[in-house]
C-alpha cells in the first residue's frame, strides 16, 4: 500500500496526538506567539528543569525548549568509561520525548544563534522566536585562545572529554591504545571552571583502569591552582590505593601545548610529554552570551540576580547553570538544577504579579575513587547583601577516614538515577 503526500501528513498529525505528544519541528512551524511565552535555550541539567517547573506550577505559560541535540549525555559519571565501570555512554543519555509529552513543553531542536534582547527575541538556524521571558543555561565554552598552539587539532590529540560525548570515547580508546609503561598527563585550569572535583576523580579513574590493564603505566596531574580545588585530605586519601601511580603536581598552569610533540607546556618553562594527553582549557560562558552582551566586566561569566537569576544586564533574560556567576554556587549539574528551581519559581511568580521567592540553593558532588567507593561535598546556600553564600555549618564533606567510601557510592548512584529521571519525565 502506498500514502499520498497528505494522507501521510494526516497520519502523522493523528499520530502525535494520539500519543499526546506535542508537536516537534522546526522553528517556524511552532511559531507564532498567542498567549504568554517563556523560551528556555538549553536542555541540559538547568534547562530541562527550569523547562519542567514552570510548566508545573503554571500551565498558561507557554514553554519552549530549544536545544540542539536529540539527546543528552550526562557528564556526571561520565569518567566511569576510562575506569571501564561503563562500556559504552548508553545509561547517562536521555531523550525530551517524555519530559515533553508530560508537561507540555514545546521542543525545538535546532541551535539558537543569536539573542536580541531589545526585540525579545532567540535567531535559531531555522528562524526566530519570541519570548516575553529567556531562561538561558547553554554551558560552557573553552578559552583555547589562551593556551599557545592550542588548534582544532588538538582536541582530537589531547581531548578535553569536559564535554561527555565523543571525546569521553576517544579518551578511552587512546587508554586502551597506550602501551603499559605510558604516560598520561592531565590537566586543570584555575578556578572557577565546571565540576571542581571533576580532574581528581577522572586521576582516580584512569588509575584504576591502568591498575587492572597497564600497572607499570602512570599519570601526571598538572594543576593550575596551589592545591586540589575540592575535599583535598580525602582526593589524597583515595589516591593512595593506587600507590604512586599519580603524581600531583600543583601550581602548574598549562601555557603551551605541542601537538607534533605530544607535549604541554606549564608556565611558559616545563615541557611534560605523555603517551594520552588530556588538556581541560579554562572556561567562560558561551560565545552566544558574549555576543548577546550578557557577560559581564569580568569577560567570563553572566552576572545574576542572586534570587531570580535575571541577567543584571539585560531584563527579562534568566542565565543559570555554568554559564552564571552564582557566586559561592559551584558550577555543577546540581547547582543547575537547583538555580532552574528558584528561577521558574519566580519567573512564574513575576508572570502572574504574586511575591518573589528566596533563593534557597543546594548542591551536593560526589566523586568515584574506585568502582565502590566515593566521596562527597554538600552545600547549601542563601542570599546575602545581594550575593549568593554558603549557609554557616550546613553542608560538610564525607568522613575524613574515609569510613563511608562505600556508602557514599550507593548515595552517589541514586543521585545520578534520581536526577536524570527528574530531567527526563
Ligand atoms: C567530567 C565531568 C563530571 C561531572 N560530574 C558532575 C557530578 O558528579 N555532579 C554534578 O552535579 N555536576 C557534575 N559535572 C558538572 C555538570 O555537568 C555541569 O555543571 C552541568 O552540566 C551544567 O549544566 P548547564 O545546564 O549549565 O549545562 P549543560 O548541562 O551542559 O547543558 C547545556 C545544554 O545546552 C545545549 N546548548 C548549548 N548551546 C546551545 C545553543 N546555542 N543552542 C541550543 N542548545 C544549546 C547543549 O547541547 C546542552 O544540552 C561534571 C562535569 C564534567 C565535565
Amino acid at each position: 500500500m502506498t500514502l499520498d503526500r497528505r494522507s501521510f501528513l494526516k497520519l502523522l498529525a493523528a499520530g502525535a496526538g494520539a500519543a499526546g505528544l506535542p508537536m516537534i519541528g522546526r522553528t517556524a512551524e511552532i511559531m507564532p506567539k498567542k498567549g504568554r511565552r517563556v523560551v528556555v535555550v538549553g536542555g541540559g541539567y538547568g534547562g530541562s528543569i527550569a523547562a519542567k517547573y514552570i510548566r508545573m506550577r503554571d500551565k498558561t505559560i507557554e514553554v519552549v525548549l530549544i536545544e540542539k541535540n536529540r539527546q543528552f549525555i550526562s557528564c556526571p559519571f561520565s569518567q566511569h568509561l576510562f575506569a571501564g565501570y561503563i562500556k559504552d555512554l548508553s545509561s547517562l543519555t536521555i531523550g525530551y520525548d517524555k519530559l515533553a509529552a508530560n508537561h507540555g513543553i514545546k521542543m525545538v531542536f535546532d541551535e539558537v544563534t543569536a539573542i536580541d534582547p531589545a526585540a525579545k527575541t532567540v535567531t535559531t538556524k531555522g528562524g526566530s522566536i519570541a519570548y516575553d521571558k529567556l531562561v538561558v543555561s547553554p554551558g560552557v565554552d573553552f578559552r583555547t585562545e589562551e593556551i599557545e598552539g592550542y588548534d582544532a587539532k588538538t582536541e582530537e590529540l589531547m581531548p578535553h572529554a569536559w564535554k561527555a560525548g565523543p571525546q569521553t570515547i576517544l579518551l578511552r580508546k587512546q587508554l586502551e591504545a597506550m602501551k603499559d609503561g605510558g604516560t598520561v598527563v592531565l590537566t586543570a585550569p584555575l578556578v572557577p571552571f565546571r565540576c571542581p572535583p571533576g580532574p581528581y576523580e577522572r586521576a582516580a579513574m584512569i588509575a584504576d583502569y591502568l591498575k587492572q590493564s597497564k600497572p607499570k603505566s602512570k599519570v601526571i596531574l598538572l594543576d593550575a591552582n596551589p592545591d586540589i580545588v575540592s575535599k583535598p585530605t580525602l582526593f589524597r586519601k583515595g589516591w593512595e590505593m593506587y600507590g604512586s601511580m599519580i603524581e600531583y603536581r600543583n601550581s602548574s598552569k598549562v601555557t603551551a601545548v605541542d601537538n607534533k610533540a605530544m607535549s604541554v607546556t606549564i608556565e611558559g618553562v616545563d615541557e611534560v610529554k605523555g603517551d594520552v594527553i588530556a588538556v581541560i582549557p579554562a572556561q567562560r560562558a558561551t560565545a552566544l552570551m558574549g555576543n548577546a552582551g550578557l557577560i559581564g566586566p569580568d569577560k567570563k561569566w553572566c552576572p545574576i540576580d542572586a534570587n531570580t537569576f535575571e541577567s543584571t544586564l539585560h531584563k527579562d533574560i534568566h542565565v543559570i547553570g555554568d554559564s552564571s556567576d552564582a557566586g559561592a554556587m559551584p558550577k555543577s549539574g546540581y547547582a543547575a538544577n537547583s538555580e532552574a528551581k528558584v528561577c521558574a519559581q519566580n519567573i512564574v511568580a513575576a508572570m502572574n504579579g504574586l511575591e518573589l521567592t528566596e533563593l534557597s540553593g543546594i548542591n551536593t558532588c560526589y566523586s568515584f575513587l574506585s568502582h565502590t567507593e566515593a566521596i562527597s561535598i554538600a552545600g547549601v546556600y542563601t542570599v546575602k547583601d545581594g550575593k549568593i553564600v554558603g549557609v554557616p555549618n550546613s553542608g560538610g564533606i564525607s568522613k575524613l577516614d574515609y569510613s563511608d567510601a562505600k556508602l557514599e557510592a550507593k548515595y552517589a548512584g541514586s543521585w545520578l538515577k534520581n536526577i536524570l529521571t527528574e530531567m527526563s519525565t
